[in-house]
């Protein structure tokens, strides 16, 4: 099996940019600017717990196990460059298949950030599909943005709509590397990382990064369509689903007050950005309610005794 898709490989084409190396030699070869940082992550996503093979495309799997780290550079308002793709598969013949939909979806993606798959491995062995992925990224400013930084006073952010990823944005999310990279041209971002988990329990982390505590608005969050359909099934209300579903895979980031006019004056989108919180100097991330009264946002919901 790995022979035949290494010459499934071989035929396919990727854009490279110049003085790269991908899929062929014993190593992928990257260039990489003097005095540019370079930034890594890498997922691990299996057949059971991060989807049901029997409820995506092979196609699909390839596509968010690459996605999802092309999310985590965006979330450090970096640039993807390069992309390792490992795939451990059923034995059988559905591996060839399988292994062939996987690479063509994440090799899809890639294309579109300027993210090739540069290298990989593959086997088979007697349990269910296993997708990695590394993804190497280039920091085009002094340092990449981090979830430590954000200072109180400072303005909170999240780019899209929250909630309802589970109808379907979490296998066709965009990852927001753009809108990263332009906020990032517009203002001093002080803090940032992207919604992998859900609102109440991301934000707690950002908060806890960089040592202060977070107010945030019920009435300006921006609830997705889905997040109101779920809600007519759970009896949640959307707002509920806009602060504890995950995988919105959206960019939250802090910005310094005095940046806020200038940032919504010249943010041209087409992704919206909405103003959702502030950041405060004490420990403990709080939600204002509708009515104006505040309590503890707590991760999965608030417990009213
Ligand atoms: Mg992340």
């Amino acid at each position: 099996m790995e022979q035949a898709f290494l010459k499934y490989l071989a035929q396919q084409k990727q854009t490279l940019p110049t003085e790269t190396l991908g899929i062929g030699d014993d190593a992928a070869v990257l260039s990489w600017p003097a005095e540019t940082k370079l930034v890594v992550c890498t997922d691990l996503i299996s057949d059971e717990t991060d989807f049901h093979l029997a409820d995506v495309t092979p196609q699909q799997i390839g596509r968010k196990a690459l996605a999802i780290n092309i999310s985590d550079i965006a979330a450090m308002a970096c640039q993807p460059v390069g992309a390792l793709l490992t795939l451990l598969l059923p034995k059988g013949d559905v591996s060839l298949p399988l292994a062939q939909g996987i690479y063509e979806g994440a090799a899809q993606l890639g294309e579109q950030f300027g993210c090739p798959i540069i290298g990989g491995d593959t086997n088979t062995w007697p349990g269910k599909v296993a997708v990695s992925v590394t993804v190497f990224g280039r920091c085009p400013a002094e340092k990449p943005l981090l979830r430590k930084g954000a200072q109180p006073g400072d303005a909170i952010f999240v780019t899209g709509q929250l909630g309802g990823s589970i109808l379907g944005h979490h296998i066709d999310f965009t990852p927001r590397v753009h809108e990263a990279l332009q906020l990032r041209q517009i203002c001093g971002l002080s803090a940032g990382m992207d919604l992998s988990d859900g609102l109440s329990i991301d934000l707690p982390r950002l908060c806890e990064q960089s040592r202060v505590g977070a107010e945030i608005e019920s009435r300006p969050l921006p609830v997705s369509p889905a997040a109101i359909q779920m809600a007519a099934g759970t009896g949640k209300t959307p707002q509920w689903h806009a602060l504890n579903d995950g995988e919105d895979f959206e960019l939250l980031f802090t910005v310094p007050a005095g940046e806020v006019e200038r940032l919504e004056r010249e943010w041209s989108g087409p992704v919206p950005i909405t103003r959702i919180g502030t950041i405060l100097a004490d420990p403990g991330v709080w939600l204002v309610n509708e009515k104006g009264s505040r309590e503890p946002l707590q991760p999965e919901g608030f417990s009213h005794q």
